[in-house]
């Protein structure tokens, strides 16, 4: 591991709207890289601009503490920031990784997010998140903080092949646990799993299993992306190496495209197995409005719910418009209780929609959105 420290002009990514798998408008990012160094982290592609060795180098931006602590400040913002979860983690960087354990950023950005009352929810492959337990209890007490777990699989030998660098799933588990004791709600992020290894009913639902027995409150799944260029020659690499007769069949469902895609039909597949077996765990495939009606303003309480409903409804292989309503809902600045006689203007809202709306305004949650678990 190759350490270079570097000055931070900005820490929070803004999203342009809220977004359903974390519940988040806010993110951050305070190391760039990832010695990690999973096999499929699409951190590695050229489309990020992460410089050095992807997985040898990582690059702690130092003052990112004292950065956020001015993004965040209330008090002179002319924009006032909406409340959500703030994601550590999730992006092109654990927040976790082995440098944590020296620099301490991530410590430092929870203790000012508790300071400013910010729910947070963190995502990790590391076990090294049960350190900050105490300043995580003293968050949910105030708001709420969720710690949410990614994995490939849960199987031990194939995560030593593809996550090199992190704790077994086994130990991720034990860790979520350990959280779960402490009245500390947790997702568990199946993603991606991996083409002919990981996503067969077998594995699928082995995971889901061990999720729901370790007391998950969700769990949030998706498959493997593959971008042309530095992510995809490191994982065919070592595809190659381990997998040798796997080769072809990615061949036949990777095709090149921009955004690494496999074909769609192998992507419902993979979903219709999850769609089914976290449906006979009773798991919730996403995370579940319990844990943010409390916390949205109501306009992302309502964007988030139509989404997840959007989303139950094509695991199921059906077609909705509820996410074109979520979308121009997500751009409107009015509340939508001061419009509740024209929310019929607004795109893709017709007269379910509206219903849905109307009781999510009244309730914070959809008997429709419901009847879908
Ligand atoms: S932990 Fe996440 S960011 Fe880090 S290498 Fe693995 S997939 Fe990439």
């Amino acid at each position: 591991m190759t350490i270079q420290e570097i000055k931070a002009k900005s820490v929070l990514l803004k999203h342009g709207k809220i977004d359903s798998w974390f519940v988040s408008r806010y993110g951050m990012n305070l190391y760039r890289g990832c010695t990690h160094n999973c096999v499929y982290c699409d951190g590695r592609s050229e489309r990020y601009r992460v410089e050095g060795v992807f997985g040898e180098n990582v690059a702690p931006k130092t003052n990112a503490v004292e950065i956020l602590r001015k993004e965040l400040k209330p008090i002179g913002r002319r924009t006032k920031l909406k409340p959500s979860f703030i994601i550590l983690g999730g992006g092109v960087g654990d927040s976790y990784q082995p440098a944590e354990a020296k620099y301490q950023l991530t410590r430092r950005a929870l203790a000012l997010l508790c300071e400013y009352k910010w729910p947070v929810h963190i995502l990790t492959k590391s076990t090294l998140v049960e350190r900050d337990i105490d300043l995580i209890k003293r968050i949910n007490q105030q708001n709420r903080a969720i710690v949410s777990f990614s994995f490939s699989s849960t199987n031990d030998a194939v995560s030593a092949v593809f996550e090199p660098h992190v704790p077994s799933p086994s130990e991720r588990l034990r860790t979520l646990a350990a959280f779960k004791k402490e009245g500390i709600a947790c997702g568990m992020f199946l993603l991606p799993v991996i083409p002919f290894i990981t996503d067969t009913l077998e594995m699928i639902a082995e995971a889901l299993r061990k999720a729901r027995d370790s007391g998950v409150d969700f769990v949030v799944f998706g498959g493997m992306t593959l971008k042309t260029g530095r992510q995809k020659d490191y994982f065919c690499k070592v595809l190659n190496e381990k997998y040798p007769a796997l080769v072809a069949r990615y061949g036949e469902i990777y095709n090149e495209n921009e955004w690494g895609q496999a074909a769609d039909a192998y992507y419902s597949s993979i979903n219709s197995i999850f769609n089914q077996t976290a449906k006979t765990l009773k798991l919730p495939r996403r995370m579940p409005p319990v844990l943010y009606r409390d916390i949205l303003w109501e306009n992302d309480l309502v964007v988030v719910i139509l989404e997840q409903i959007d989303y139950f409804l094509r695991l199921e292989g059906k077609r909705s418009s509820f996410g074109y309503a979520a979308y121009a809902i997500s751009k409107l600045q009015t509340p939508l209780s001061a419009m509740k006689n024209r929310l019929r203007e607004i795109k893709g809202v017709g007269e379910a929609t509206e219903r849905i709306i109307l009781e999510i305004l009244e309730t914070k949650g959809s008997t429709y959105y419901n009847s879908l678990q």
